[in-house]
């Protein structure tokens, strides 16, 4: 069971590597000829059907006739893994468009094969790379061909007359090829494009995040943090919200003393605990250097201080680690309720004012 599924698959890769098969030493995405042979593959084995369908009911001659086009389909396929795709296409085409003006003069209008027009003009806007207008141009010949094809052959009496039943067959034979031949565009063209907007969006969100975010501490940075600040402060939805700005106490002596990497380490270790306590809506950003700014959303200035206060003494708490030193170190806090009367950035003047007379007063303290 195994064997024959491994078999399958193997059998299944290898047909798809063929179909898939790149033109060697040509410049040209690989999609349009794959669809172009799918395709090709379907319009033969379509040949073949309305060949052995025919075979009984119609003339040796056009039975010939219909052969010459089986081959020349197939000598289409192989001329896909030689020449140039669109030369390729440019073949399929005339051949399509002979093959359906053939059928209609043989066999008639019921049977439907008028509408492989619509796989050439689907398959021109997807699989060519020409500009806008030439494809306009052709969608526009295609159109006036499907006219002169409706009053040549809409009223006339075909070469060979069918019976109903075969009209109907016939007229499902062509409906199945032409759903297949749009399906096969479309999927593969689809496919593409679905992958293609998927990866610029993950793209996008990347970039976002790089733009928003601080590279060394992962926090926010002032960018991202001025612009939540301004979805607060908006005209139609001020929100209550108390800042704060915070900086590391002496931290020109860690870097002095210790290096400019424990210093890094000391500014990851302290946005470390800021990112695990400003949950929910409040937030914490890099503002610069070894500057903080937290954001407690919707919280009284006493409830903001609550909270500032378990901060100061988780870190307070803590030692940093690194290169068998370990420290600890304080910061000043400047903290003020967002005034609505005043613009944003005079709260922002307000905390740091704040901050300023807490490291005049000594350090390691809040000021609000
Ligand atoms: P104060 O208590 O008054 O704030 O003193 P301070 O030493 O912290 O203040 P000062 O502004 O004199 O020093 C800030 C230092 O922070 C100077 C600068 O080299 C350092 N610094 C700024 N950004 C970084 C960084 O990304 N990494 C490291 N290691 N140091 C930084
Ligand atoms: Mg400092
Ligand atoms: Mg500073």
């Amino acid at each position: 069971m195994n064997d024959k599924r491994v078999a399958a698959e193997s059998i299944f890769g290898r047909i798809a590597g063929f179909i898939g098969k790149d033109i060697k030493n040509r410049n040209e995405s690989k999609k349009p000829v794959v669809v172009i042979r799918l395709l090709l593959i379907s319009t033969c084995f379509y040949f073949c059907t309305n060949i052995f369908f025919c075979m009984p009911k119609i003339s040796t001659e056009i039975i010939l006739f219909f052969f010459t086009f089986f081959a020349v389909f197939v000598g289409l396929f192989v001329m896909s893994y030689r020449c140039s795709t669109s030369a390729t296409l440019i073949v399929f085409n005339i051949g399509m468009v002979v093959w359906i003006w053939a059928i209609l003069h043989f066999l008639g209008w019921n049977i439907g094969v008028q509408h492989f027009l619509m796989v050439l003009l689907v398959l021109s806007f997807f699989a060519t790379y020409r500009h806008y207008t030439i494809k306009c141009v052709y969608a526009a010949f295609l159109a006036s061909l499907r006219i002169l094809f409706f009053c040549l052959y809409y009223r006339g009496i075909p070469a060979f007359t069918l019976s109903n039943t075969d009209e109907n067959a016939l007229q499902i034979i062509n409906t199945l090829t032409i759903f297949l031949c749009l399906s096969i565009i479309s999927l593969i063209f689809s496919q593409g494009s679905q992958k293609l907007e998927r990866k610029l969006v993950e793209y996008n969100t990347q970039l976002e995040k790089q733009a928003n975010t601080d590279m060394l501490t992962g926090l926010y940075n002032r960018r991202k943090a001025m612009e939540y600040m301004e979805s607060l402060t908006g005209d139609n939805k001020k929100q209550a919200f108390c800042v704060c700005i915070c900086d590391i106490d002496f931290f020109k002596r860690v870097n002095d003393r210790y290096g400019h990497d424990y210093g890094d380490e000391v500014l990851k270790a302290v946005s470390g605990i800021f990112f695990e306590r400003m949950t929910g809506r409040d937030f914490a950003a890099r503002w610069g250097g070894e500057e903080f700014l937290l954001l407690f959303v919707g919280c009284s200035k006493e409830e903001a201080f609550r909270k500032l206060s378990e901060i100061r003494e988780e870190i307070n708490g803590t030692k940093i680690q690194k290169g068998g030193v370990e420290i600890g170190v304080t910061l000043t806090y400047g903290l003020t309720e967002y005034d609505f009367s005043r613009d944003l950035s005079a709260s922002l003047v307000a905390a740091d004012e704040k901050l300023y007379a807490g490291k005049e007063q000594g350090r390691d303290r809040i000021i609000y």
